[in-house]
């Protein structure tokens, strides 16, 4: 089959006749699979190698903002993503006695991008990046299989999806930045009933927010200093406003996630490395969860990254690489200070001076 432009394109949606060359990617997160689509898309051979011994189906929610909904578009992924999305619309800032503060800028978003804020769940997104991976056909995902040393790999390129820890990113850029805990526990689950009033409930060095994620359910996540056990959590937001106490109550603590919340410190001087070496996602970023564009920024790297390479070939992929960086870094690294900077700016040690501020926003 032929297009428009004469490039020969085959069943895949893969262009087959250019000629392309062969990729490494090392992890199967979100970044990882889109980066290996796109790059399948454009003819390349791509192998994805994943630690882990099988996929990870666990997880709670993404937003997606309209940009990483344009990226998912150009990746050939926007009906898998609204098939299984929801709006996010109408969701207030609190105190935790239940007093709004300020709107979420959602109505502000949808307005500018002409489509709303979107929250899927992991497991929907990770599952509509593999069918579309193997859709393309090609060398299937190797779980177990830790890269470990990336500068002995002879294929054209590799690119370095393999989260905060990365190997790709120690191999090129060495122990300097690295991740750094900021001093809070996040933990995430999801209510099976739909809690009503969406947003983020902000209190002295604590935080509580519910989005919807799919119809009958609810999206929440916690954060606070230092908690052990369910029960220290579900103490801690006792007192706070409706339904706070009934999420956690009805949520099975066997299925709520715990991590320390960390980033990438200090920011890296560059993404790429060497004319072949490309570090996407949280590898090269990875960031506070406040502003919830981990998974959006991954995609937007993934998407850039492949659109650099499909346009310069192999030969071309130093200057791709390049083009990836100019395009991507400064951006990513801008929301990831973004994001931090709201942590400090929620857990502020003078809750009043900071809900006076948020009383100023418009709403
Ligand atoms: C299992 C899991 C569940 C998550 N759940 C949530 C959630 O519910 N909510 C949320 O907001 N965020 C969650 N995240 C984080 C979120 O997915 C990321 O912050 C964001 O999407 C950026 O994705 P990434 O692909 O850059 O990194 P990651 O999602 O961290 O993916 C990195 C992948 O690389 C693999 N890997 C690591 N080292 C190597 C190596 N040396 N060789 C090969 N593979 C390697 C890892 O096993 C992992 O699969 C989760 C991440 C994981 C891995």
């Amino acid at each position: 089959m032929r297009s428009d432009s004469g490039e020969t394109v085959d069943g895949t949606g893969t262009s087959g006749g250019r000629e392309a060359g062969t990729a490494v990617v090392a992890g199967a997160g979100v970044g990882g699979l889109a980066t290996a689509i796109g790059l399948r898309r454009a003819g390349w051979t791509v192998t994805v190698l994943e630690r882990r011994a099988a996929p990870e189906r666990y997880g709670t929610a993404f937003g997606i903002h309209p940009t990483a909904q344009t990226a998912l578009d150009r990746l050939g992924l926007g009906d898998a993503l609204r098939a299984h999305a929801v709006p996010y619309r109408d969701a207030r800032i609190r105190r935790p006695d239940g007093t709004v503060l300020a709107a979420l800028p959602l109505e502000r978003i949808e307005r500018r991008a002409g489509r709303p804020e979107l929250l899927i769940s992991r497991p929907h997104l990770i599952d509509a990046l593999l069918a579309e991976f193997d859709r393309l056909g090609g060398p299937r995902i190797a779980y177990g299989r830790p890269l470990s040393d990336p500068g002995a790999l002879d294929a054209d390129l590799v690119v370095g999806a393999d989260g905060i820890n990365s190997t790709v990113r120690t191999t090129y850029f060495g122990g300097r930045s690295g991740p750094r805990p900021i001093g809070t526990v996040a933990w995430i689950g999801i209510a099976g009933f739909e809690s009503g009033p969406y947003g983020e409930t902000w209190g002295e060095g604590r935080s509580f927010g519910m989005t919807p994620v799919e119809p009958g359910r609810t999206n929440w996540y916690a954060t606070l200093p230092a908690a052990a056990t369910a029960r220290e959590v579900r103490d801690a937001f006792a007192d706070w406003h409706d339904p706070i106490p009934r999420v956690l109550a009805e949520t099975d603590p066997a299925t709520w996630i715990r991590y320390e919340m960390r980033h990438l410190h200090p920011a890296l001087p560059r993404f790429v490395a060497d004319g072949r070496v490309a570090l996407v996602g949280d590898a090269a970023h990875a960031m506070t969860p406040n502003l919830g564009q981990g998974a959006c920024t991954a995609l937007l790297d993934a998407e850039a990254l492949t659109r650099a390479v499909a346009a310069g070939g192999p030969q071309g992929l130093p200057g791709a690489l390049r083009t990836y960086d100019a395009e991507r870094r400064r951006s990513a690294q801008r929301v990831a200070f973004g994001s931090r900077s709201l942590h400090r700016f929620m857990t502020a040690r003078r809750p009043a001076l900071r809900d006076a501020l948020l009383r100023m926003l418009p709403g």
